[in-house]
């Protein structure tokens, strides 16, 4: 978006926070928004027109965005959950999830980082929740120049790991140590699906994090489920959250490289491409991976990336096998992601069907007019 900016003035005095008016070449008022010094992003916009947004317009904006959640049926039942998508609920820089009496804060522009302490008051007040923690992503803070400060906003930091509690689920979230910033609350709507699927079901989760979906495949009855991920640590959650929440259910854990793993079991397929009946048969397969292409760059080698991913874990699939297949980048659109999926069925000889897209949950909306926001996308494929 720099290159969008043609004339700065006033850059010298403003301080981080400090409000932008946006002028067209038609010097025209185009809006308000966060100037960043440091960023590509020169300007986060938070209000369009010639008016500029209120005195409150930042409390105002985080008590309606925690506000439509509350009793929010599209999210259900749940101590966890998005409190704040950034521009999707029309705070750019900003991310809040809340895990049950913690609240975890994301800065992620030097504008908003500006205002941690009135931000910290208003969601402490709103939420009631007894911590407020900052996970700031050190590459973002580093883009933006936000200076560092201590994690803990407000009350005592957890002792150890946070217990959440998704509809029968329950997990527990590292929120200093954990991905993201802790737990993939954007999987809720996923998770639920998978436990529908999964009565029966040998259920293979790929990327499994802390098992998420290896959870709601067991809750949902599955006869087995095997895990693969390359994090000891996470692995040694995954078996935790097992054992707690479905006890009993045949649970295979195998710390490998994920495009090994999968490799490795290509070789059960007959030339013909049929699998033959073995051990290794899945019915449904959830392929997550984490983010291939950060950048534009890096499509093309992460398409292939994906294609591999896929086009191997067909290779597992039992004949009527689903697949839950993501990709989590704005670069890959749906439309590309098709395409990614239909030259993996081609290559496979195996024919596919689309049964459903899929994508982040209602805690994670997207501004129309920010389409960058909707970064994770994901499909519902039936192997023939
Ligand atoms: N499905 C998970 C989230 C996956 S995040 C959930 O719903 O909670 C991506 C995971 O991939 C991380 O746990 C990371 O440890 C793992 N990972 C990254 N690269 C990997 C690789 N090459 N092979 C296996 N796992 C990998």
């Amino acid at each position: 978006m720099s290159g969008a900016v043609a004339q700065l003035r006033g850059e010298a005095e403003a301080d981080p926070g400090t409000l932008a008016r946006v002028i067209s070449a038609k010097k025209e008022v185009v809006g308000y928004g966060d100037f960043s010094p440091a960023s590509q992003i020169r300007v986060r916009m938070l209000s369009f027109g010639p008016d500029e947004p209120g005195p409150d317009w930042l409390t105002e904006r985080i008590a309606a965005s925690v506000a439509r959640r509350s009793g929010d049926p599209l999210i259900g039942e749940t101590d966890a959950m998005r409190l704040v998508n950034a521009e999707g609920d029309g705070l750019p820089g900003l991310s809040v999830d809340r895990y049950a009496d913690v609240s975890v804060l994301r800065f992620s522009s030097a504008g908003m980082a500006a205002r941690r302490e009135i931000v910290s008051d208003c969601l402490r007040e709103l939420t009631g929740t007894s911590c407020g923690f900052e996970r700031s992503d050190v590459a973002s803070a580093r883009r933006e120049g936000i200076p560092s400060s201590e994690p803990l906003l407000w009350g005592k930091a957890p002792l150890g790991p946070v217990d959440i509690r998704e509809r029968d689920r329950r997990f527990r979230v590292d929120i200093e140590t954990g991905q993201k910033t802790g737990f993939y609350l954007d999987q809720r709507d996923a998770r639920d699906l998978v436990a529908r699927l999964s009565s029966g079901r040998r259920v293979l989760d790929v990327f499994s994090y802390t098992g998420g979906f290896a959870v709601a495949a067991a809750r949902g009855g599955a006869a087995r489920v095997t895990l693969v991920d390359s994090s000891q640590p996470a692995l040694d959650r995954a078996a935790e959250h097992l054992e707690a929440n479905a006890p009993g259910t045949e649970v295979h854990i195998h710390r490998d490289d994920a495009f090994a793993f999968l490799r490795k079991h290509g070789a059960l397929l007959e030339p013909a491409g049929t699998l033959r009946e073995q051990d290794g048969a899945q019915d449904l397969i959830v392929i997550d991976p984490p983010p291939l292409a950060r950048r534009q760059g890096d499509v093309q080698r992460a398409s292939r990336a994906y294609k591999d991913l896929l086009l191997h874990g067909i290779a597992h699939a039992a004949p009527g096998a689903r697949i839950l297949f993501f990709a989590c980048s704005h670069h890959i659109t749906p439309d590309l992601l098709g395409k990614i999926v239909f030259g993996a069925s081609l290559d496979a000889g195996r024919p596919l069907r689309h049964l459903a897209d899929l994508g982040a949950p209602a805690d994670h909306p997207v501004a129309v007019d920010h389409p960058e926001g909707r970064y994770l996308t994901g499909v519902l494929l039936e192997a023939d």
